[in-house]
């Protein structure tokens, strides 16, 4: 039968910010018959994150890892409304999101209200530059696909330009400086693929500039990948010199101009040093900062206000200091780190919670009703009271629903000329490995982390297409 599609007031409105990691974790497993479910996000896909990388340099066409939103809510069980708008604002006195449609084509209405009796926060994070000059100016990021599609132009435009009759030596230079900034797992796999996408590609289609392509990445910690363990650390600080890419540790961004990257380095006599790198692109990729929706919200809520980096949620991800508010992902601080795993897991506690509560509600006004009829049927007492004990030791079971709890499978990083790391979670220990193998486990983790068959097929053809033909360098 077709869901039904008018909201039914017996029920509670659940509002959903976001489609990303978290909301469409939720959103998969929820059973939506139990609320009026409404998803508000300014995106009406998902994007599956962990291969955007590779959609800079057409390793992967940028569809093949985005799934509409409409197709994932089509096949739930009760019908979901979904506005592409941003949430501007939240008042949780009131319970109402304010929203605007931000996108080219807008109606009459652009701004409105939306109720809700639970709310769920999934926006995710921006990107962080610190207020570092120049950046947003001049940086291309690395978070949405827009980001990819642009990068992937201007590497093409770089090129072109210094392939450009009577370039001069140093302006070759520069344009086919390729400059990456955070060498946090985003930085260390952008900077793989490009050094693949030059070394397999670009150098063969114009080999009159390949020998001035240079890849560096910044960081301002001692060592890229942080968060992965020593050996890993260790195995792809070499692999990058292998390839070619110069990695610029303890050196921190200071200013970005046009055309040049400002830095400070600490050499190692701990003395200071300031580094002008004139550079073609420039990727900023320094990790997440909080949403202005979000940081509203944090304002108006006293408990909120020691916290920095995002929502503090309880261990059941409700939003500290508030009622019938939760958050899920980057935007969310429940002591995890801001990944695709952890707003995921959360997505789903949340879908298992909320199913949870809609049973228990129906078993408690099921235990009133039998309840009520005991004195209207003495008669039927011990069948009624049998009922009742039924009931009851269901609601005991499901009412019994464990904190969130997050169990790390393990982190993974492509890093270039067909190489990954891995560090794994087995058995109670941990592993880590490095190199062509450890690349087939990321390939096949990551396709059976896609979230539809479709996707899948997809990117097995962008794979394969890429590797038999090469990559499409035309710029679009
Ligand atoms: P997101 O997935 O970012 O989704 C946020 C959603 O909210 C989007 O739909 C957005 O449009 C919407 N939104 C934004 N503002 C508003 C608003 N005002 N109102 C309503 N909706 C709004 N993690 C891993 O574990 N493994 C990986 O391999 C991995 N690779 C990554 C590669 C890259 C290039 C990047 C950038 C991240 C990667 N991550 C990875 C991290 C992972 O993508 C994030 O941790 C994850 O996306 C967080 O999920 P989320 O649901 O909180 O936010
Ligand atoms: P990140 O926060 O992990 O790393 C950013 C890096 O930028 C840090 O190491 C920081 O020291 C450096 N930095 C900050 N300011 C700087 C400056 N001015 N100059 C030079 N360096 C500077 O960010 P990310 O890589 O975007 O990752 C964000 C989140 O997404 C993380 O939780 C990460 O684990 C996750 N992620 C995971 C994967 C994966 O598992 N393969 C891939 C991408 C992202």
């Amino acid at each position: 039968p077709e869901p039904q599609t008018e909201p039914d007031p017996t029920k509670k409105t659940l509002v959903i910010l976001g489609t990303g990691w978290g909301s469409v974790s939720l959103l998969k497993k929820l059973d939506t018959e139990n609320y009026n479910v409404i998803v508000i996000s300014p995106r009406n896909y998902f994007l599956f994150t962990p291969l955007l990388p590779s959609c800079t340099t057409g390793t992967i066409e940028h569809r093949s890892i985005m799934e509409p939103i409409r197709t994932i809510l089509r096949q739930k069980r009760a019908s979901v409304k979904y506005y592409e708008a941003e949430a501007s604002s939240i008042d949780p006195d009131r319970k109402v999101v304010k929203i605007f449609d931000n996108s080219d084509i807008r109606g009459a209405t652009a701004e409105t209200e939306v109720p809700y009796d639970m709310l769920v926060i999934g926006v995710g994070a921006e990107n962080a530059t610190f207020g570092i000059p120049g950046v947003r100016e001049n940086s291309c990021f690395l978070k949405e696909i827009g980001d990819a599609q642009l990068i992937r132009k201007k590497i093409m435009d770089c090129v072109e330009t210094a392939a450009f009759k009577d370039q001069s030596p140093e302006e070759i230079d520069r344009l086919l400086h390729m400059v990456v900034v955070g060498g946090g797992p985003t930085g260390v796999e952008f900077a793989g693929e490009l050094q693949d996408f030059f070394d397999e590609d670009i150098r063969k289609l114009i080999p009159d500039i390949s020998d001035r392509f240079r890849v560096t990445l910044i960081e301002a910690l001692p060592n890229v990948l942080p968060s992965f363990s020593k050996q890993l650390i260790e195995y792809t600080e070499s692999t990058f010199k292998e390839e070619k890419i110069d990695i610029m540790t303890k050196t921190m961004v200071k200013k970005v101009t046009e055309q040049t990257v400002e830095a400070e380095a600490i050499g190692p006599d701990g003395k200071k040093q300031k580094i002008v790198l004139p550079y073609g692109l420039l990727v900023w990729a320094t990790g997440n900062a909080v949403r202005p929706v979000v940081k509203d919200l944090m304002a108006r809520i006293p408990a909120q206000k020691d916290s920095r980096r995002g929502l503090a949620v309880n261990e059941y991800l409700v939003v500290q200091g508030t009622r019938d508010i939760w958050a899920v992902g980057d935007c969310a601080v429940a002591g995890y780190a801001p990944t695709a795993q952890v707003a995921g897991q959360e997505g789903n506690f949340l879908a298992r919670l909320f199913n949870n509560m809609a049973k228990t509600e129906t078993l408690e006004e099921n235990i009133r009703e039998l309840s009520s009829s005991l004195n209207l049927k003495p008669g039927n007492a011990a069948e009624i009271s049998r009922a009742i004990e039924d009931q009851e030791r269901q609601l005991r079971r499901i009412k019994d629903i464990k904190p969130f709890h997050y169990s790390h499978q393990g982190s993974l990083a492509y890093i270039g000329s067909d190489k990954a790391v891995a560090d794994v979670s087995w058995f109670n220990g941990n592993f880590a490995t490095g190199g062509n193998l450890t690349y087939l486990f990321w390939r096949s983790a990551y396709l059976s982390m896609c979230f539809s068959t479709r996707n899948r097929l997809l990117v097995c053809n962008d794979w394969v297409k890429s590797k038999l033909f090469g990559r499409d360098v035309s710029r679009e």
